[in-house]
Formats: structure tokens, sequence, C-alpha cells
């Protein structure tokens, strides 16, 4: 629905929950679920070309940057006014002249993706989503209603939400943070979109997008709520994903009904490779590397990116991690860095190693 893992462009909203809403009896939250999978799916081949694309292609496009010279921040933010193509988009916003903006929704992705440029620039000299100093675009406004939000290759896209069920896919800085870590992975590790090295990709982009949220909020392991997108899914008690508890970001949700993420490797949900079935249910069993790390975090103390954070960057852009990397995978690269990091019988090793055997991985 979102993509297929050759050519995917990666959501916030994985299609078990839009599949639900299509079996709403109220009409519009239907078609509306049935017109958010349909544009979810349209750039993908979008993306494929990017990803073919020569290097002079990529500059030209903007995938990658052509500037060379001091890091900087470079971002745009367009209003997309409801189309579905961008060639109406119109610039609200670029860091060059850094002006006002006036709405809420172009305010909250300008400070997600300041803060997401802060803390990859901040805290591992990374320049950028390409660490060559690619421009952030980010579009707004997106479609009528649209129910989920994506990164397909160059652009971080947000639709607004019905309203009803869905807030703006603006509304949290985790899922902003989610989207672009999705643009990070691709220049990294490249984690293939399918069963459990889709469903790293999709907890490194969890993983950093709550960091990015709770270093901009100054909250430490104890303090944060370790929730996905609790204001993109509307009502108190719900949020998209919990990383502290999977399985328990909504429960009896009216129409969604309960978050099926699992924490363990022994309730591992096998789906089929296929867009229905979130190809391997990329979105479902993060649950698990996802509680590795909380637990791994938690154990550690203090802030998340102290220290858990640098192991799990030190992973990401490790050249040994491969496209098709199975959680053991993960487990082990991360134990040898909280090594190398922090010392062979620190803590930290400790933390780690807790961390998987939590999740029972
Ligand atoms: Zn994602």
């Amino acid at each position: 629905m979102c993509k297929n893992h050759f050519n995917p462009i990666h959501c916030i909203i994985p299609p078990h929950m839009l599949d639900k809403l299509m079996l709403s009896d109220n009409k519009e939250i239907a078609d509306l679920a049935v017109n958010s999978s349909f544009r979810s799916n349209r750039y993908r081949s979008d993306r494929a070309f990017f990803q073919a694309s020569t290097d002079h292609a990529k500059t030209v496009l903007g995938v990658i940057s052509g500037v060379t010279g001091p890091a900087v921040l470079q971002m745009s933010v367009y209003d997309n006014k409801h189309r579905t193509d961008f060639t109406h988009a119109k610039l609200l916003y670029d860091s060059t002249t850094n002006q006002a903006v006036t709405s809420k929704d172009a305010k909250n992705v300008i400070a997600g993706g300041k803060a997401s440029w802060d803390f990859y620039f901040q805290l591992f000299g990374r320049n950028s989503i390409d660490n060559k100093g690619m421009t952030i675009s980010q579009y707004i406004h997106y479609d009528r209603k649209m129910e989920n939000a994506y990164w397909d290759g160059r652009r971080m896209v947000y639709g607004d939400g019905d309203g009803v069920i869905f807030a703006s896919f603006t509304s949290d800085m985790d899922v902003i943070g989610h989207e672009l870590t999705h643009g990070v992975t691709e220049h990294e590790a490249n984690l293939e979109y399918s069963k459990q090295s889709g469903a790293l990709n999709e907890s490194f982009s969890d993983i950093f997008g709550i960091m990015i949220k709770q270093r901009f909020l100054n909250q430490d392991v104890k303090t944060a709520d370790w929730l996905i997108g609790e204001n993109v899914l509307k009502g108190k008690q719900y949020a998209l994903r919990s990383m502290k508890a999977p399985g328990t970001g909504y429960v009896n949700h009216p129409l969604l009904g309960t978050d099926p993420q699992p924490a363990t490797m022994d309730k591992y949900v096998d789906l089929p490779d296929t867009s229905q079935g979130d190809y391997g249910g990329v979105h479902i069993n993060s649950g698990i590397p996802n509680f590795a790390f909380y637990v791994a975090a938690y154990n550690m103390g203090g802030y998340s990116w102290d220290k858990a954070g640098r192991i799990w960057y030190a992973v990401l852009t490790d050249e040994s991690l491969a496209q098709d990397a199975q959680f053991v995978d993960v487990k082990n690269l991360s134990i040898v860095h909280a090594e190398k990091l922090f010392g062979l019988n620190s803590p930290e090793v400790t933390a780690v190693k807790q961390g998987w055997i939590a999740a029972k991985v």
C-alpha cells in the first residue's frame, strides 16, 4: 500500500490502520481511508527514479546537494494547497530568508526540521539527510484530508488528517523526525523495506524520531512518554505506537481496535511480504527493536541521545550493516559499538544486552 520494497515510500500510517478505517460505516471516513491508501502508493515510481539516478541528476532534482562549504541548515516549506501534484505548491518558508510564517502546520514542520537537523549535526556532525547538505524539503496540506505523512526520496509530505481520527500529521515532532530519518537510513544502511530489515528501517525512524522530540523538550528517559504520534492520533488515551510498551499505543479504539505491535521476538507477527501485509508487518514488528532500544536507554539513565543514541547511530552508519540485516545483526552490532564507545565491561554494554534480552532477541 505504501510501497513495494524495491522502491518504497515511507509512511507513518501502516496499511492495517487504513484497512480498518475503510470498513467504517461512516462513508466519509471510509472514503478518505481509500484515498489516503491510493495517494500513499502513487509516488513510489518517483522514488525508484531518484534511486536509479546519477549524482548529476540527483543534484538537479535536489535529491543531493550540489553545495559545498560549511554545514548550514537548508530548508524549504511549501503549501501544497490540498492538491496531489507538487507543481502548484507555494513556497511558505526558506531558511535563507527565514521569513516569519503564521500557519501552525508551517511552524510545526519548521521547528521539527530544525530540531532534526540540529540533532544530527550537533551530536554526530552529520550535515543533513545525505550528510552533504541536502535541503530539507517539506510539503504541508497535501491532498484533501490525507491520513498519512511520508518520505518519498526527496521530500517530506504531510496530510491534514480527517480531523476526526487523525489530526494534522505535522502535530508531532517524533513523526517529523521519523520521516526525516527514513532519508538518513536511505543514505546509510538503506535497509530493505521487507520483513525484519523493513521493521529495523521503521524502528530506526521511531528511535531517532523519539530522541529528536525528547531532546527538543529536554526530557530524560524517565520523564519522557516514549509515545509516537500521540497528537496525530486523536483522543487523549491514544498514540500511534508506544516504544515503552509496544501493543498499547491504542487499546480498544472504536475504529482501529488495538495496537498490534509485539514487544518480544516470541510474538513476532509473520505477515505476507505484500502491500496488504505491510511487507511482512514492518510497522508491527518494529515494536521488538523499539523495545530493545527503550530498555537499553532506560537502564543507562539520563538522556537517551547521550549514550544509547550514540550507539544506535554508530550501528546505522556502520558499513557492515547489510541491507537485509536481521534483528540479531543489529543486536550484535549494538553490543560491538557499546564496547567501542564505553568499554568492554561498561554499564552501557550491560544495558544494551539487557535491552535485547528483554525483547527476547
Ligand atoms: Zn516509517
